[in-house]
């Protein structure tokens, strides 16, 4: 399926936001904004802005002058970029990281965080039936599982079981996210019998590791384990079917793709800087994995 962009002449109320990283020729941001500003028919515009580390501050700080409503922020600057804004939310602080700046109308910007409650979006569309009940098994301890255990705990899971090939950055992060909020977090080794001993309760499964990227060896956990009504989520994208969630489909389990988390994620920033709040659609999904793809 396709999408054609409705071209529009910028005027001098034209929105501006963007997304600083470096590199950030890889970023999928624009093409997705640029669908939705063509959806709505918005006069704003959404650029990629590549800014090496050493020039981060003066973009930061040039945003306001520029008359930009605000960015995302991606690799390498997420959590550089913290000591440089007037404002950081709550779940920000929690993760750790900021993914989102807004400008705010006294020139000050603010620092949020939405790849937690992305993750939950996606997971709510694609896992309906999906409830925080039981403990969920997060595997993975970077940046990306932060956000989801943060997801997790504010959404209730009454446990958390961290699996992590270096265990003790498993028990970090637990430490850090328990200084938030009071969570049961138990750091455990990805290899060894935990697994098997421990996955048996669990109702939610997340890969956040790079283990299944193109390029990257699979996620080899025994699924057979799981009760039938566990939900298997990957944060991986490309491929879209990881092994992990075609092992998944295999015994019959509701598996969720990694490319909603990217998707959802955006929609609290674009609501915030073209003042829309859009939606992920199917024709949505599709025209960013043909960008994708090509
Ligand atoms: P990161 O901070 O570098 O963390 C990488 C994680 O993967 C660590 O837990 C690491 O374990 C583990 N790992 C890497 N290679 C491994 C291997 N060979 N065997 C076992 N574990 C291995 O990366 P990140 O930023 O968290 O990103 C992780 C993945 O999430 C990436 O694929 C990224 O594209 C994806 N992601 C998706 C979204 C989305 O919106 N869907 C958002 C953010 C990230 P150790 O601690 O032992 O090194």
């Amino acid at each position: 399926m396709t999408h054609s962009p409705r071209i529009l002449t910028h005027t001098g109320a034209t929105r501006l936001a963007g997304v600083i990283g470096w590199p950030v020729d890889h970023s999928q941001s624009p093409r997705l904004h640029g669908y939705w500003l063509a959806h709505h028919g918005i006069d704003g515009a959404y650029v990629p802005l590549a800014v090496p580390p050493d020039r981060l501050a003066e973009a930061v700080a040039g945003l306001p002058a520029l008359g930009f409503s605000g960015a995302n922020v991606t690799i390498p600057h997420k959590t550089a970029v913290i000591p440089l804004l007037h404002h950081v939310t709550a779940v920000a602080r929690q993760i750790g990281a900021v993914n989102t700046l807004i400008v705010n109308g006294d020139g000050t910007i603010t620092g949020t965080n939405t790849d937690a409650q992305g993750f939950l979006d996606n997971l709510k569309q694609q896992a309906p039936a999906w409830n925080p009940d039981r403990p969920a098994a997060v595997i993975g301890a970077g940046g990306a599982a932060r956000a989801v255990c943060a997801a997790l705990i504010n959404a209730g899971v009454p446990e958390i079981l961290l699996f992590n090939r270096t265990v003790d950055k498993a028990a970090e992060l637990a430490e850090s996210l328990r200084i938030h909020r009071a969570a049961a977090i138990f750091p455990l080794p990805l290899t060894g019998g935990m697994w098997k001993t421990r996955a048996r309760d669990i109702g939610l499964m997340v890969n956040a590791t790079a283990l299944g990227m193109t390029g990257h060896p699979a996620l080899n956990l025994d699924l057979s384990v799981l009760r039938p009504d566990t939900v298997v989520a990957d944060i991986v994208y490309a491929p879209l079917k990881t092994p992990l969630l075609a092992a998944a489909e295999q015994h019959g389990l509701t598996a969720v793709d990694g490319l909603g988390m990217l998707l959802h994620q955006a929609r609290a920033g674009f609501s915030q800087w073209f003042g829309t709040m859009p939606e992920v659609t199917g024709e949505l999904r599709a025209f960013v994995l043909s960008g994708m793809n090509a």
